[in-house]
């Protein structure tokens, strides 16, 4: 990389001064990446910046192969030699094994883990079944449990690795008909703290992102009255984009974020303030 003064520019691309190629490194460059739901929404965007950026990428789903195949192809396009697509449910402990013994084999080890995958099963407490309350936490919490106790030995033996956490405003400040959901994310925060004390002095950096209103499947699902409710709550006027939480991600995951662990970066419009 060959440093201009004077020049200032986006990371991870390519620029010209007069005739000049420059060169800029990526902020990812050679990185390698677990994004957990992966194919589709705030994970897919999350994926393909990690592409961008010069990171391989191995991402998870649940079911929905068409989103997943899709998704590969984008990061072959993005950018990623060798991405990896690999279908199984957050909520089993021997998936993330799983996961963890297929990028030593495809890629030698991980540096980087996104724990995204989350679901949602809105309802009063006085209605919400028990079952319903189980599901929610044992994908969006435990599963990145499992994840993180699978994967840190890799970026502990190595002494650098990132982890980000996605939870949600929704577990900082509540959210009548999510307390299930609500739960799991202000799980994730605690989860965050504990383990960003525990691998602090490893190396590895470990941070929760906490979007508000993002436009995904996820909220499309939301009636009209809801949806206007929480926009005119919003600072900004408008929902978030997948692109804009993932550059989040993708800076809290690299070098320059080095000296950044245990925080909860609310990514919001001023939803929460
Ligand atoms: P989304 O569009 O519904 O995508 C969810 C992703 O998670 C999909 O890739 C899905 O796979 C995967 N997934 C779902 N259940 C899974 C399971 N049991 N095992 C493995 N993967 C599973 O959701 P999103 O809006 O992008 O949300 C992503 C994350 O951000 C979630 O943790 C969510 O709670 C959080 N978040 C979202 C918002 C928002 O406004 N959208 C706000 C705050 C926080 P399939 O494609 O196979 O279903």
């Amino acid at each position: 990389m060959r440093a201009v003064a004077g020049y200032s520019k986006t990371w991870g691309s390519e620029a010209t001064i007069g005739e000049t190629e420059i060169k800029v490194e990526k902020l990812l460059q050679g990185k390698r990446a677990v994004v957990t739901g992966g194919s589709r929404g705030i994970g897919r965007a999350i994926a393909l910046e990690f592409a961008r950026e010069g990171a391989e990428v191995c991402l998870t789903y649940a079911s929905n192969d068409a989103a997943a195949q899709e998704t590969l192809a984008l990061l072959k396009e993005a950018g990623a030699r060798a991405p990896v697509a690999l279908k199984g449910d957050a909520a089993d402990a021997d998936f993330a094994k799983e996961v963890a013994a297929r990028v030593k084999d495809a890629y030698g080890g991980v540096d980087l883990l996104v724990n995204n995958a989350g679901v949602t099963d809105d309802g009063l407490l006085m209605r919400m079944k028990k079952e319903s309350f189980d599901r929610v936490i044992a994908t969006n919490l435990n599963g990145a449990f499992y994840m993180l106790k699978e994967l840190s030995p890799f970026m502990l033996k190595q002494r650098t690795g990132r982890v980000v956490n996605i939870s949600s405003v929704a577990g900082l400040k509540g959210n009548a008909g999510q307390a299930n959901y609500a739960a799991s994310k202000a799980g994730l925060v605690g989860l965050t703290l504990s383990a960003a004390k525990e691998l602090g002095g490893k190396g590895v950096t470990v941070n929760a992102v906490a979007p508000g209103f993002i436009d995904t499947d996820m909220t499309k699902a939301l009636t009209e009255g809801r949806l206007e409710q929480a926009l005119n709550a919003i600072a900004a006027g408008r929902p978030g984009t997948p692109e804009e939480v993932a550059y989040l991600v993708a800076f809290l995951c690299s070098d320059r974020a080095a000296y950044i662990t245990g925080q909860v970066v609310a990514i919001d419009g001023g939803l929460v303030m």
